[in-house]
């Protein structure tokens, strides 16, 4: 059972012209429970999209996606929600935090439990990431770094069996960049499939894995021991009993 996964899935936008725009162009990608996958890429080759499509945030135009072994490619809203709340975790790039609200509150914001424990849990979340002096702090008086580690919380709060995260160390000196890396390392040892778009360096070293995505083209994204040998896309396909040709 895979964690979450894409079988030939394309994702195209309207590009305003006569041309399509091919964000993931048939992407086969695994994750699995316990790995931590690097994504890299020049911009705009589709690293967004990738993780957005992984999150039930956009689906794809054509393919399959599966979480936890189940096929879903196509949700109602009910069921989209719930499985975003039960399974996924999503850092965003710009981060996503309510003005308004506390880096406490921000944290507990998406939590399915009583507020009460909800609140207690995002300070410990919170401490883990040296932020215990910043609970009551709006974002507006936290830094970048600050910020993306209220966001690398929240992304935490529900705990999450995916933890897909954009640029998630992007703002972050070496300090606090490894200690957010230490904790991908000990949720990913607790069984949960880290997926991160990066340029960090550090990041691809944590990573057990790293795919690479040109033109919405994506490169090792089932490992080597899943694929055929002859380096094109697995064999094994949705409602197929067909076997890889290679073994
Ligand atoms: P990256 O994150 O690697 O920079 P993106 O996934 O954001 O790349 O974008 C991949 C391509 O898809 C780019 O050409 C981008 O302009 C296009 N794109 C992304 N989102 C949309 C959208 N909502 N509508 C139209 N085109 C989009
Ligand atoms: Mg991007």
């Amino acid at each position: 059972m895979y964690s979450v996964e894409l079988r030939d899935a394309t994702k195209r936008y309207p590009g305003g012209g006569a041309e399509p725009v091919v964000a993931l162009d048939a992407v086969d990608f695994v994750a699995e429970p316990g790995e931590f996958v690097a994504v890299v890429g020049p911009s705009g080759s589709g690293k967004s999209t990738l993780l957005n499509v992984l999150g039930l945030l956009d689906d794809p135009t054509d393919g399959r996606r599966l979480l936890n072994g189940t096929d879903v490619t196509e949700l109602s809203v009910a069921e989209r929600t719930e499985a975003r709340k039960d399974s996924i975790g999503f850092v965003f790039q710009d981060f996503h935090l309510l003005p308004t609200l506390t880096a406490v509150e921000n944290v507990a914001l998406p939590t399915a439990f009583d507020p009460g424990d909800a609140t207690a849990y995002a300070a410990d979340l919170l401490s883990r990431f040296e932020l215990g002096d910043r609970l009551d702090h709006e974002p507006s008086e936290l830094s970048g770094g600050q910020k993306q580690r209220v966001a690398i919380a929240r992304s935490l709060i529900n705990e999450p069996t995916v933890l897909l995260a954009d640029e998630p160390t992007g703002n972050l000196d070496t300090e606090t960049g490894e200690s957010i890396l230490a904790e991908f390392e000990r949720v990913k040892e607790e069984g949960v499939a880290v997926i991160a778009v990066t340029h960090d360096p550090r990041v691809e070293e944590y990573a057990d894995r790293v795919v690479e995505l040109t033109d919405g083209v994506l490169v090792g994204g089932v490992p080597d021991e899943m694929a055929p040998a002859d380096g094109s896309s697995p064999a094994r396909t949705v409602g197929s009993v067909t076997e890889p040709e290679n073994r």
